[in-house]
């Protein structure tokens, strides 16, 4: 049998190993440029490759294939393929179609990363044996061939969403839902909505679906479909009844499977409102999986912080500095700046998504003294953003950080939040976000 494996990052490297091993003859194909450490592996393990083009007279002799959640069901290669019968699916489907292990599985337009970490930390501190995967960590199809976990946490994105028609999450978490990536949808809200939605095909009713009933496009979708898996929704709201999580006062009080879980805010690592949310979707799995109260707390007090995400860098003069690159979209800002408890000197911009920046304005009003523009086309910033604050215009982190530290008196909090992607100055939010920490440590 002959296994095509379609872009060569973590995921197709995983499933050509895991191909390998079923049996299957392995061929990966990526029409971009391997990344170094990939192109490595598959040279000293002798797999037959290819980069820089799609060879299709070979792919199409495929009688499976595995494809990257980074092309899009509309890439020729995956149109002809389906075109002639062959099954196009997911790294993810592909691994746990071999692997009898459970997955709490998570989705959602913002928290994905955190509620992944944060869920797999409380398990690995209680002593449970867990594999990481997805968007994190090594690819599943590479653990389930090398060293097999009986249970994986694994954070879903909607594109390997796509790619997944067999697989069964035993708890799924969708954290919430807001537009983001509709590039990839035509453009169509409810078609993005639709593909998270699809955590829950083949679940089955003793099976858990834990969402944020906050979120207004995952109740309203939630109002046309019947969920088969028991259900248990979080709100950050107090007094309402019917939910498995809620606040009261400054607890989140969790009820699930006839218990009774609580915690102070303050006894949870991660600051701020959508880590509670965050928290809470954690906190519901881990009850699910039968960990006792003294072990979720103990996970929730000890875990790290996340890089990029609201990461408190450095204290310099009195500023605190916060590295929130991950932020690339409006809804993460907003929770950025709703976590401020001082005044803000806010770093954003980037490349636009189409933004809407209005729901910024309440909180730009009330927090932010100075916006600091770092970006080359500030334009649209500048224009929605100058009748709240002050705004400043730079192009380049240098410049933008000697504008941070000018307008930041001791108190203040420069926060990198930018709400945009990072591709007009950067490689991506990583390197962005570590050349800020990098600028901070040298002030
Ligand atoms: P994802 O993996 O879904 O992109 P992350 O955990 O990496 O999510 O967080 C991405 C950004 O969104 C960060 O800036 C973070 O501060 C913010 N964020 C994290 N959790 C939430 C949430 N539940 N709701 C809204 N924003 C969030």
């Amino acid at each position: 049998m002959k296994l095509v494996i379609l872009g060569g990052g973590e995921s197709g490297v995983g499933a050509a190993r895991l191909g390998r091993k079923l049996g299957y003859e392995v061929f990966l194909s990526d029409k971009g440029r391997l990344a170094e450490k990939y192109r490595k592996v598959l040279v000293e393990e002798g797999f037959d490759f290819e980069e820089g083009c799609h060879t299709e007279g070979r792919i199409l002799q495929a009688d499976l294939a595995v494809k990257s959640p980074g092309i899009p069901d509309t890439a020729p290669i995956v149109v002809a393929l389906r075109g002639k019968g062959v099954e196009v699916i997911s790294e993810i489907e592909f691994a746990g179609r071999h692997s009898s292990a459970k997955y709490i599985c998570i989705t959602g337009s913002n928290g994905k990363t955190t509620t992944t970490l944060l869920t797999h930390h409380i398990l690995v501190r209680a002593g449970v044996d867990v594999g990481l995967a997805g968007n994190v960590g090594r690819s599943l199809a590479d653990q389930v061939a090398e060293e097999a976990h009986g249970l994986y946490v694994v954070e879903l994105s909607s594109f390997q969403l796509d790619g997944m028609f067999r697989f069964r999450s035993d708890v799924a978490i969708l954290t919430n839902i807001t537009p983001d990536h509709l590039d990839r949808y035509g453009h169509k809200f409810e078609n993005y909505v639709a593909s998270k939605f699809r955590i829950l095909n083949n679940m089955r009713p003793e099976d858990l679906f834990v969402y944020g009933c906050d979120s207004e496009a995952v109740t309203e979708y939630l109002k046309g479909v019947n969920p088969i898996p028991e259900q248990a929704a979080f709100t950050y709201r107090e007094g309402v009844s019917g939910v498995a999580a809620r606040m009261e006062g400054e607890q989140a009080v969790a009820l699930l499977d006839g218990r009774e879980f609580r915690v102070d805010r303050e006894q949870i690592s991660i600051r701020g409102r959508h880590n509670v949310y965050n928290a809470m979707g954690a906190i519901l799995a881990c009850m699910r999986m039968g960990l006792t109260d003294e072990q979720i707390a103990e996970g929730l007090r000890t875990f790290p912080q996340v890089e990029h995400r609201l990461e408190t860098v450095a204290v310099k003069e009195g500023v605190t500095y916060i590295n929130d690159s991950k932020a690339t979209n409006v809804d993460s800002a907003w929770y950025a700046l709703d976590s401020m408890a001082t005044p803000v000197v806010w770093i954003a911009g980037g490349t636009d998504k189409g933004n809407d920046y209005s729901v910024l304005s309440d909180l730009v009003r009330e927090k932010v003294k100075v916006l600091v523009c770092m970006g080359l086309d500030n334009r649209k910033l500048i224009r929605d953003f100058s009748p709240f604050c002050e705004v400043v215009d730079t192009d380049n982190l240098a410049d933008a950080m000697r504008a941070a530290r000018k307008y930041a008196e001791p108190g203040d909090t420069v926060l990198l939040s930018p709400c945009c992607a990072s591709f007009d100055l950067f490689k991506n939010y990583e390197e962005r976000g570590s050349l800020f920490k990098e600028a901070v440590n040298r002030l």
